[in-house]
């Protein structure tokens, strides 16, 4: 089928009037690396931005086979059946080099993939982490202009992508596993300093009790984790995607740190210091690029790393080299 195209005004009007089509194709736009889509994508989301920032942002993260989708699914059902209207986005740079994306994927999100107030979207799958974060970014701002008033941000449990669905949403949840043996082993302290709440999964037939003695341990373990909000001590819940069960618990808590949080002026002042830190962020990926398309550059850069390698040169030096290369215009 042939489509429209659509003027700056008609996917103004369209998102803001809650039209599913119409947001799937201003996200398509905005992810768009075609120069004139970008342009056109940026205008569009200028004149939506103040309609947004009305919604819960959540990020759900944990290793693959923690049960992510199944909980994304069941907690999502629950808050729709509640009166919410949830979108749920993914952050996954590694189906770059897969070419698809399994993050955020329908055909596992069963029940929420056919419920009229749930939007899914799968992870952009184009460019580096900055780039798909950036994607995930406004198309959240959009989905909120668009009405929906909780925002689901899954992403997998390996290093950077979490820290920065972390630094998009207001409340970040790691979702966890009993482990057979020793509960504190696997655990990075880095996910445990950007969580927000830990909930233990799976916590259902023979394995409820072994998840509520894990939710003990690692509750003990967050006294020994610097506090990342002075209005909010992280907590550890256990639930089961599967049967349903610890989701309004988490929910609860998600609100109450809300309400926290904005009784103290936290929330907007995290929101702000995000907004800021994205600013920054791209800038420095800007400035990289930029950087790296400089004439000569490649050719440089090859030979530098190779002397920084071989050791004939220093990391020192040879950054010097490059920067002074770059400001003289390579
Ligand atoms: P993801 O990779 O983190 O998205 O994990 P999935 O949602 O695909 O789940 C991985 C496996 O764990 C699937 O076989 C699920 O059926 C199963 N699973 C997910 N949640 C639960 C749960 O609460 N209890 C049990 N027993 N199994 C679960």
């Amino acid at each position: 089928i042939m489509r429209r195209r659509l003027s700056e005004d008609d996917y103004v009007q369209g998102v803001v009037a809650g039209d599913r089509t119409i947001l799937a194709r201003a996200i398509t736009l905005v992810e768009s690396t075609h120069p004139a889509h970008e342009a056109l994508g940026q205008a569009v989301l200028a004149r939506l931005l103040p309609r947004a920032g009305r919604a819960v942002r959540v990020g759900v993260s944990g290793v693959p086979g923690v049960g992510k989708s199944t909980f994304i699914d069941a907690f999502g059902t629950h808050l729709t059946g509640e009166g919410h209207e949830v979108a749920v986005l993914a952050v996954d740079p590694s189906s770059t080099v897969t070419g698809g994306s399994i993050l955020g994927d329908k055909t596992r999100m069963q029940r929420l993939s056919v419920d009229p107030h749930a939007f899914i979207r799968p992870s952009p799958s184009a460019g580096s982490l900055g780039g798909v974060a950036r994607r995930t970014r406004e198309a959240s701002l959009l989905c909120e202009a668009a009405g929906f008033d909780v925002i689901l941000i899954e992403t997998v449990g390996v290093g950077q992508s979490e820290t920065s669905v972390a630094g998009m949403v207001d409340f970040f949840l790691v979702l966890m596993l009993a482990g057979a043996g020793d509960e504190l082993q696997g655990i990075k302290k880095g996910i445990l300093e950007l969580a927000d709440l830990i909930a233990i999964n799976k916590a259902d037939g023979p394995n409820a009790e072994r998840a509520r003695r894990a939710a003990r341990e690692y509750q003990g373990a967050l006294h020994y984790v610097r506090q990342a909000s002075p209005s909010w001590a992280p907590r550890v819940l256990t639930c089961s995607a599967r049967e349903d069960q610890g989701l309004d618990a988490i929910w609860k808590a998600i609100l109450e740190h809300r309400d926290a949080l904005s009784a103290t002026g936290e929330l907007a002042e995290k929101r702000r210091a995000q907004q800021l830190r994205w600013m920054w962020s791209m800038v420095e990926e800007g400035l990289l690029d930029a950087l790296r398309k400089a004439p000569g550059m490649s050719e440089r850069l090859s030979r530098l790393e190779r002397a920084v390698l071989e050791a004939h040169a220093t990391p020192s030096q040879a950054a010097g080299e490059i920067l002074g290369a770059f400001r003289t215009g390579g």
